[in-house]
């Protein structure tokens, strides 16, 4: 009987064998993971399960009862050491098991400061796993200083919910503003002044030199202007690193994560890699995506291939992120655009749209689930609307696309 190993017990890990299951594949399946829970949603990790408002069972992608009753093998709390490609076989624990698929779906480690500034100090901490989430959720107590260490999406994130409960909160972001990889000035300054609306001290331009501590406890942080803040703890979110070790070790390419061809398949022909840790061909390049969407979709595609239904990775990026009562939807990717048209409906309902030249790529909508909606429908249709009729609040955008 034909055996597909998954290796990764994540967002893609789980739907990758839940898609060989719902499409007939009858043969064995087994999903290892490292950490000792079954799949579970991460994005809650910094909204709804930091605040407090959701209960760990919810954030379980399927109840573990799913794997036994699907005939899926599910081993936790069990990391895989090694891959030897040549006998198709892998280490995990005592055990060496063979397979005749094997899929990658490792996901990536967030990115941790140097011990040398100070990146070892207790209550300097990352926001990854559920792990990571409980063992801080004592410090979110109201009056507590927390210095949240760059303004992506997760510190922005980690810093509502901190601002919500009643911390008193620092985030620093080294670049000249805030979210500056990932979208336009307008969106950093609706962001920007959200924040500052909800007392958050926000500063842009400021990285931080050194963290400093008593007995091994974080107790300041010495900024890269000069200044000095008091914490009880730091938050960092300082990007992602995919998780390509054992790939590497096992002689895999690896080019911005595990390079795959558009089918997902890896250097080697029994092995595939999906979500976080992958890269896949687009635009001339290897493509990494760091999202929910990107590691349903390619898991997904990479199954359908094992079972020999051919077909290629159509990437077709979103995203969201839930601040205060803000909620932020992305879709399409906003690189090589040369223009914002912004759509402003009432209060804090805003949209923008990123174009090169007349070629609609990518929507932020905040509070704006419609415009979303239709941007993210147009992309993937390769429509583009007259910019004029996206800034006029009197166009019904439905009507966009049937034009
Ligand atoms: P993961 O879900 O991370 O799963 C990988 C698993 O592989 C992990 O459990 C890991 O322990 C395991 N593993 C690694 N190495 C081994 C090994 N050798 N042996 C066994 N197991 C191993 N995306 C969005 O689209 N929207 C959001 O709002 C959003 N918010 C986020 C908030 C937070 C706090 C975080 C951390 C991420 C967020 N993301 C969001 C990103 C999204 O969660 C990831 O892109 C997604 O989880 C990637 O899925 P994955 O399966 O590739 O990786």
């Amino acid at each position: 009987m034909k055996h597909v190993i998954v290796v990764g017990a994540g967002q893609a890990g789980a739907s990758c064998v839940a898609r060989l299951r719902a499409k007939g594949f009858d043969g064995q399946i087994t999903l290892i993971g490292e950490e000792p829970f079954p799949p579970y949603q991460r994005p809650p990790l910094s909204k709804a399960y930091l605040l407090g408002e959701m209960e760990r069972d919810r954030l379980y992608l399927r109840p573990e009862s799913f794997y036994a009753e699907q005939g899926i093998t599910l081993k936790l709390g069990a990391p895989v050491t090694a891959i030897d490609p040549a006998a198709q076989t892998l280490r995990v624990g005592d055990d060496v098991l063979r397979y005749d698929d094997l899929v990658l779906t490792t996901g990536s480690t967030p990115r941790r400061l140097p011990a040398a500034i100070g990146g070892d100090l207790d209550g300097v901490m990352v926001v990854r796993g559920l792990h990571d989430v409980d063992a801080m959720a004592a410090r979110f107590a109201k009056g507590a200083r927390v210095l949240i260490v760059g303004g992506g999406y997760i510190g922005l994130e980690a810093a509502a919910v901190a601002a919500k409960l009643g911390l008193k909160v620092t985030l620093v972001e080294m670049a000249d503003r805030i979210l500056q990889r990932v979208a336009a000035p307008e969106t950093s300054d609706f962001f920007r002044k959200v924040h500052r609306d909800h007392g958050v001290d926000l500063r842009e331009g400021v990285g931080l030199d050194h963290l400093t501590g008593t007995e091994g406890h974080v107790t300041g942080a010495v900024l890269s202007d000069g200044s000095t803040v008091q914490v009880d703890f730091v938050l960092v979110g300082v990007g992602i690193a995919p998780n390509t070790q054992l790939a590497e070790a096992a002689g895999l390419t690896i080019d911005n994560g595990i390079a795959t061809d558009a089918n997902g398949r890896t250097s080697d022909p029994h092995i595939w890699a999906a979500g976080d840790c992958a890269s896949f061909p687009w635009q001339g390049q290897q493509m990494r995506l760091e999202s929910v969407g990107n590691a349903i979709d390619q898991a997904e595609c990479v199954a359908d291939n094992i079972l020999g239904n051919a077909r290629a990775y159509d990437a077709k990026p979103w995203f969201w992120s839930d601040q205060y009562e803000v909620k932020l939807q992305i879709a399409g990717l906003n690189a090589g655009y040369d223009r914002i048209v912004t759509r402003r409906g009432d209060g804090d309902v805003v949209s923008h749209w990123y174009f090169a030249g007349d070629r609609l790529l990518a929507i932020d909508a905040m509070n704006d689930p419609r415009a979303y909606m239709v941007g993210k429908r147009l992309i993937e249709m390769g429509k583009s609307p007259d910019p004029e009729a996206i800034r006029d609040t009197g166009t019904d955008l439905k009507a966009l696309l049937k034009a």
